[in-house]
């Protein structure tokens, strides 16, 4: 048996790690920030039928250009943008890869603040980028200041601002987007795949496009949405960026099943939006009830709370996963994730953390 470090591999990707978030099948999966209420059986219907009538053509390759696709993301988007505005790929994840493959690359770099977003140092890794990895000051925060010298100082080709961040949940003011757009001479990117659990009045990056053609505000299905399945991410930004990305993407890389269900299931974004005031309520919930078992809850803007006071995470991953719960052990020191279920996934969590924690209160801290 050879690994692949004995193949003839690039020398960077030798010894490296891929993604490798756990897909067990347990009843409460909570980690990977998913919504988990099902689709609609009325979306389900009308999603098969658009994909139904795709699959008639589908001898022939998709529209290149996902015209209605874009249009209607930009339709579901409202702050004045057209289709030309937006791009998309399968998966927000895939945007972020053309990004760094059109601005970073061989010789450049991106620059994100840790801990921040497992797949940003990875999609560097695949594209050839550089990643640096900032930091974060007291509770995670991103303060103008900080942001700012880091960027003078390194100089980066790509920015990457996680907003809610991904795994701590703190949000992010735009003034420290602002600051960070004039502070850098490279493509700022705003990662709001979480911006749909925000609190309804908090402003979106999406706000500061006009005037600021290097600044991309990425979205995705995959989370508020329920449409993790289907693999469909996309971007905001001056038409500009979309000339960028089509000299990297692959050709027709969205299918014409893809751009049938995502257009059909944006047909039903009030539908498929419905559970999120559910899911924040839960998300509250949970942070309060950590919090009454003694431990330290960091603010949340998104789907997710991230926990500490854990004295041995991997223990407490292991007893939970016995109990058919799947958590997420983000590699921070003695914390967890947990993303919010339905009530009855988030209830089954709190009874097994607090059951967890009676013998000598000792899970916490
Ligand atoms: C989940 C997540 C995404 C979404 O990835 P998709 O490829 O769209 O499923 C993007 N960014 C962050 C920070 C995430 O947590």
């Amino acid at each position: 048996m050879i690994s692949f470090s004995d193949l003839p591999i690039r020398d960077d990707l030798r010894g490296k790690t891929p993604y490798g978030a756990p897909q067990a099948p347990v009843p409460v999966a909570l980690n990977v920030n998913e919504n988990t209420h099902p689709i609609p059986d009325d979306v389900v219907a009308d999603v098969l039928a658009s994909v139904g009538e795709a699959l008639k053509t589908a001898n022939r390759y998709p529209d290149r250009e996902f015209g209605l696709l874009r249009e209607s993301l930009a339709g579901y988007l409202g702050n004045g943008l057209d289709a030309s505005n937006i791009w998309a790929a399968n998966g927000s994840n895939e945007v972020l890869q053309q990004i760094l493959q059109a601005f970073g690359g061989p010789g450049r770099s991106a620059l994100g603040f840790a801990p921040t977003y497992s797949m940003y140092p990875l999609l560097a890794s695949g594209t050839g980028t550089a990643w640096i990895a900032s930091d974060r000051g007291p509770d995670f925060v991103i303060t103008a200041e900080h942001a700012v010298r880091e960027i003078t100082e390194s100089k980066p080709d790509v920015v990457i601002l996680c907003a809610p961040n991904n795994p701590t949940g703190t949000p992010l003011g735009l003034d420290v987007v602002e600051a960070v757009y004039d502070a850098a001479q490279g493509m700022v990117v705003v990662d709001e795949a979480y911006a749909e659990f925000m609190p309804q009045d908090a402003p979106s990056a999406l706000t500061l496009l006009p005037g600021r053609e290097r600044l991309v505000v990425s979205r995705t299905m995959s989370k508020a949405f329920a449409f993790a399945g289907v693999r469909l991410g996309y971007l905001a930004a001056d038409p500009a960026v979309a000339d960028a990305l089509r000299l990297v993407r692959l050709p027709y890389h969205l299918s014409a099943l893809t751009q049938a269900a995502a257009v059909a299931a944006l047909r039903h974004s009030d539908e498929m939006l419905a559970t999120v005031h559910d899911i924040v309520a839960q998300r509250d919930r949970i942070s309060a009830g950590l919090a009454a078992l003694g431990y330290t809850v960091h603010e949340s803007g998104s789907n997710f709370v991230l926990f500490g006071g854990v004295r041995d995470p991997h223990e407490t991953f292991l007893a939970l996963k016995e109990r058919g719960i799947l958590v997420r052990d983000v590699g921070i020191p003695n914390h967890l994730r947990v993303s919010a279920g339905t009530a009855e996934e988030t209830g089954i969590f709190l009874d097994a953390m607090a059951e967890l924690a009676r013998p000598a209160a000792s899970g916490a801290a």
